[in-house]
């Protein structure tokens, strides 16, 4: 095939929908495969949707993907004289007429009628174009238009389904099936991949397409369309920003890594083949096919994004994992914050030495990158953040604890302060008590970390180091005393 130019035409919305996500990168995929270029078309005619910022998120996002387009993103008011242009075309030949119905009108004829849409009322009124007068397109009564789609085959639409369309409103503006048809003929676009919703206007925009040809007096070469399916949630709703997380954003805040990102949207309606969770970019351009795309819709399982972003974090070497850590431990200035969000201690108490000791035993435990201040915030506060219901069941409820944290706090003056003593010297108090080791931890760890789930304790301790840990064990002991002693009255 020749190199094919392809396109995504997002409108701008604010945040970038993992919908879209998925339909750039499998025209990125595409055009990488066959050499040829992926490019980025901004539909910003609705006046509302015209935002300055909500371009750059589009482009933000893309790019945080690792999508960039492969020239400057365009915008479809560019095109606005073409879109002009070709509606006066129809117009002349006589593809489109006018029409001045109001909705109202419409509906009243409907009541007594059989079909559904506009009745054709103005199709020979002879209408003549101006303020107030929208032009429709004249939909041939029979024969059918087919969709040759690459994902589904041919489709067929009856002609006579197809009501009369609008294609320029009667305030003078081009619908979208023109605007976005006389925009992908302008940029060339040899291939229209896009989602599933927007199947029904395709007869529509090759009755159009082949009306302009022949106007123009052109050989008609219309792109070739493949529809991508529909994403939905555990319900088997289409997902949608009401209910849904579907913002790319959101993912990319909450640390989410890009190519566990883009793993998981490859696999929303197609698979490499084989057995591999995990498949990287050059594996997906090498294979990738629109042939193979599957038609059904394909279920945004968040669960399983998380699952797949875990493994992504526990392939990383050390070194790129700290790296990547970086905007939520200890942002550089100017650094991008994950949703602005800062760490939660005072940035002069990280200790980077201290963070890449336990970097390796977060890396197992985390699978986004937004949980890893939650599980190291102790040994950057001066204090750890007691979690109420952790402190009440690790501490506050169980009877021994206090006895036990005074225990402890005595044995680990005595004994050297690493990892490995001071786990010895845990699993002896709490035989002393009789208690199992982790029955023994439990108020220790909570003491120490303020939770009952986080990195291995000893480990932790031994990074904190004995002052530390003696204040907090001593704190909690004297609150453990007072909740298991209460003063009377
Ligand atoms: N603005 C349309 C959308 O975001 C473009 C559809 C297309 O790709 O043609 O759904
Ligand atoms: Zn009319």
């Amino acid at each position: 095939m020749d190199a094919p130019r392809v396109r995504i035409a997002p409108s701008p919305t604010g945040f970038f929908h993992v919908g879209s996500a998925r339909t750039a990168l499998f025209n990125w995929l595409f055009a990488r495969r066959h050499g040829g270029t992926f490019v980025v078309r901004i539909e910003d005619t609705d006046a509302e949707r015209n935002r300055e910022e909500w371009v750059d998120v589009i482009v933000d996002a893309l790019n945080w993907l690792g999508l960039p387009p492969d020239e400057p993103p365009v915008r479809q008011s560019q095109f606005a004289a073409a879109h002009a242009e070709a509606a006066t075309r129809l117009y002349e030949s006589g593809a489109l007429y006018g029409c001045d119905c109001t909705r109202e009108a419409i509906d009243e004829r409907l009541v007594h009628a059989p079909q559904t849409g506009y009745d054709g009322h103005c199709r020979d009124r002879g209408l003549a174009r101006g303020p107030g007068v929208a032009l429709r397109f004249r939909v041939p009564d029979d024969g059918e238009t087919i969709v040759h789609d690459v994902i589904r085959g041919d489709v067929v639409f009856q002609n006579a389904s197809i009501e009369d369309f609008v294609v320029v409103r009667s305030n003078g503006a081009a619908l979208f099936a023109l605007s976005n048809l006389v925009d992908d003929r302008a940029m060339k676009i040899t291939h229209v991949v896009r989602g599933e919703e927007h199947l029904a206007n395709t007869p529509k925009q090759l009755l159009l397409a082949a009306a302009l040809d022949a106007a123009e007096g052109v050989e008609p070469s219309p792109p070739v369309f493949a529809h991508v399916p529909l994403l939905v949630n555990e319900q088997r709703q289409k997902i949608s920003k009401r209910r849904d997380p579907v913002a790319v954003e959101l993912y990319r805040d909450q640390g989410f890594l890009a190519p566990a990102m883009l793993n998981f949207l490859a696999l929303l309606g197609w698979s490499p083949g084989g057995d591999d969770e995990m498949v990287d970019l050059d594996t997906m351009i090498q294979r990738f096919a629109l042939e193979d795309v599957n038609h059904s819709p394909a279920f945004f399982d968040v669960a399983k994004l998380t699952h797949l972003n875990g493994a992504y974090i526990r392939a990383l070497d050390i070194a790129s994992f700290v790296e990547v850590c970086h905007p939520w431990v200890a942002p550089r200035p100017g650094e991008w914050l994950p949703a602005d969000q800062v760490p939660p201690w005072p940035s002069e108490r990280f200790d980077p030495a201290v963070f890449a000791s336990i970097a390796p035993l977060i890396q197992e435990r985390v699978a986004t990158l937004g949980e890893v201040p939650g599980m190291v915030d102790f040994l950057f506060l001066d204090e750890p953040v007691i979690d109420p219901a952790d402190f009440a069941k690790a501490i506050a409820r169980q009877p021994h604890a206090a006895a036990l944290l005074n225990d402890v706090l005595r044995e680990f003056e005595a004994c050297p302060f690493d990892a490995e003593s001071l786990h010895r010297t845990l699993v002896e108090v709490g035989e002393r008590h009789g208690l199992a080791l982790r029955k023994a931890q439990a108020p220790v760890r909570v003491a120490v970390t303020g939770r009952s789930i986080g990195p291995p304790l000893f480990e932790s301790m031994a990074l904190l180091g004995r002052d530390t840990v003696r204040r907090r064990l001593a704190a909690a002991a004297k609150a453990a005393g007072g909740v298991a002693a209460p003063a009377p009255g």
